[in-house]
């Protein structure tokens, strides 16, 4: 049963642009995807659909059997916790210390009032310090967020949505900011994390020959369509 379906789905922004033209896609639970195409091609549009930080116009997208697309209120809530999200430019507190950005993570899972004064229960600050080793990072807990290389700061992003303990995690072009080793680094973080854990990634990428290494199945958007989707052996520089 997939774990992500979209289903029809398009995105028309008010200025007119089709940002997603009938798409069709299902994923399943341990899959690593990576999106690829031009700028402008979706790719943003459509992984920021799976978790509704963008709207979609029509369509529907299903989460583990629930659809996002009609979830309200708490519903919404309850699947956006199981969808970890990175970014390409980290969107870390970068005045916080490391510890205090992966607790974020755990926001999800408690009021706002506690969280709002950092009162988080020593469960997750363990989360935290375990999540960090994932990425190698532990002996950087109590540095500044600023104080950080970018391929840290993306290592502590990949920590916090890891501390969510999620079954997704959608990453929109996490290494377009980084040098090449450290691009290995993150990208190897990424694939660790799916083979160890088990949690499903789709990745945005514009780099072809880096979806070709680390992909296991490649979908092409062009201008909001679907031009390929199928293993990582069958994707040409055109997809
Ligand atoms: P990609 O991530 O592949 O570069 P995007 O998903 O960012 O592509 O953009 C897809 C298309 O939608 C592009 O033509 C882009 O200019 C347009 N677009 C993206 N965001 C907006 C927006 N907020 N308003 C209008 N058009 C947008
Ligand atoms: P990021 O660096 O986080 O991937 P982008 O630089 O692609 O973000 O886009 C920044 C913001 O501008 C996004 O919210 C995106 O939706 C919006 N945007 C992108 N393309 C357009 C466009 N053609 N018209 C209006 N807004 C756009």
């Amino acid at each position: 049963k997939p774990i992500i379906s979209f289903k029809n789905v398009n995105k028309v922004y008010p200025n007119g642009t089709q940002g997603l033209k009938d798409l069709n896609i299902e994923i399943h639970p341990g899959e690593f995807v990576i999106v690829v195409g031009l700028s402008g091609a979706g790719k943003s549009t459509m992984l920021r659909s799976i978790n509704r930080l963008h709207e979609i116009s029509s369509g529907e997208i299903v989460i583990d059997g629930k659809s996002i697309t009609h979830a309200k209120g708490k519903n919404l809530r309850l699947i956006r916790r199981d969808i970890g999200m990175i970014f390409q430019s980290f969107n870390l507190i970068k005045r916080s210390t490391v510890l205090k950005n992966v607790l974020t993570g755990r926001v999800a899972y408690h009021s706002t009032f506690k969280t709002f004064f950092g009162l988080f229960p020593k469960e997750d600050k363990e989360l935290a310090y375990e999540s960090l080793q994932r990425v190698n990072l532990a002996e950087k807990v109590y540095a500044r967020a600023d104080e950080l290389s970018g391929g840290q700061q993306q290592r502590v992003s990949i920590a916090r949505a890891l501390a969510q303990r999620p079954k997704i995690f959608l990453a929109d072009e996490p290494v377009a900011s980084l040098d090449p080793i450290t691009t290995e680094k993150v990208m190897d973080d990424l694939k660790r994390i799916n083979q160890d854990l088990g949690i499903t990634i789709v990745v945005n990428l514009h780099s072809v020959a880096l979806a070709r290494e680390y992909g296991t199945r490649i979908i092409g958007l062009r201008a909001g369509e679907l031009v390929f989707d199928g293993p990582v052996e069958e994707a040409t520089d055109e997809t």
